[in-house]
């Protein structure tokens, strides 16, 4: 079983704050802390620390400090980072994340750095052809992304995150689409978030991919395949103590069970019970379960 994830790496840099600041505004914040991020990244470490093994990362650092982190912290989730460039004359991708105390809100600069100089002959590689399952998102550029739908001949799973309009033969390579309800309604260009899960599944199947996984924070997720009934998947009882980069593990853990051979609604009730757990700990990475926690959450 293999997963390649091809998708960006970004240094998080979490300051906390009393108030966020507004416009033109100077606050004072403390704690500044560094740790790993990017969807891309964050996927590949979910799925790394549930497989152990087969899951490799395909992406560009900076030739820099933070990129040096960027791969050490994959490798200790147990990725192979060999698809990971470096990338001369350019920072490693970064996110800088004021959170306010009490309320947790936050707010989110990112620079691309070097995930914007990823191109469509970086990923067609061996890694991406013959991997049995190919995760994508869009923090890297968007002929990236099509290379690698392109190249890919296992399963292709797409987060259309950040949302923005998708060619239509993008969406015809994507076997299964996972948005969360809000990149769902945009995608669709429906109105606001806050449908039922029938409403949800219609948008869902009007998009015209194979099947859509949308994800519905503490309410689970719900699988809708193009042609069969929907089926919500609601999270086992957890204490949620932080729910960034929730979406990520879930994702990350859709493929590795995926892999594995599992079918759609097996493979989404282990992501919804291995996110569960990943909102227990701190920060995008700080909870993510491993295969025996998620067994023992299902058994
Ligand atoms: P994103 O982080 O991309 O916005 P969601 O908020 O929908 O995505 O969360 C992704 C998945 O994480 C959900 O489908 C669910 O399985 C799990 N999850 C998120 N929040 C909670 C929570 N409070 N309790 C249990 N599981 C959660």
């Amino acid at each position: 079983m293999s997963v390649t994830v091809v998708g960006s790496l970004n240094e998080d840099v979490l300051v906390a704050v009393e108030r966020l600041p507004g416009r033109g505004e100077t606050v004072v914040g403390r704690d500044a802390a560094l740790a790993p991020g990017g969807k891309g990244a964050n996927q590949a470490a979910a799925a790394g620390r549930l497989s152990g093994t087969g899951v490799a990362m395909v992406g560009r650092v900076g030739e820099d400090p933070a990129g040096g982190r960027q791969v050490a912290a994959l490798r200790e989730a147990g990725v192979d980072t060999a698809g990971v460039l470096a990338t001369p004359g350019t920072p490693t991708g970064s996110a800088t994340i004021p959170v306010e105390d009490g309320s947790g809100e936050n707010l989110i600069v990112v620079v691309p750095g070097a995930n914007a100089a990823l191109a469509p002959a970086d990923v067609d590689v061996p890694a991406v052809r013959g991997a049995d399952v190919v995760l994508l998102q869009l923090e890297v550029p968007l002929e990236a992304v099509r290379a690698a739908a392109d190249a890919a001949s296992g399963t292709v799973v797409l987060t259309p995150a950040p949302p923005r309009p998708l060619p239509e033969e993008l969406l015809r390579r994507v076997d299964v689409l996972v948005p969360n309800e809000h990149e769902l309604v945009q995608l669709a260009g429906a109105g606001p978030a806050g449908r039922t899960p029938a409403e949800l599944a219609e948008l869902a199947r009007g998009l015209g991919v194979a099947a859509t996984v949308v994800t519905l924070g503490a309410r689970g997720a719900l699988v809708v395949p193009a042609g069969g009934p929907a089926l919500l998947q609601a999270p086992p009882p957890v204490r949620a103590v932080d729910t960034t980069g929730a979406g990520d593990c879930f994702t990350g853990a859709l493929g590795a069970a995926l892999a594995r051979g599992d079918d759609l609604p097996g493979a989404v009730r282990e992501a919804v019970a291995a996110a569960a757990l990943s909102t227990t700990g701190p920060g995008a990475r700080g909870g993510l379960p491993d295969a025996a926690a998620v067994r023992a959450l299902l058994s």
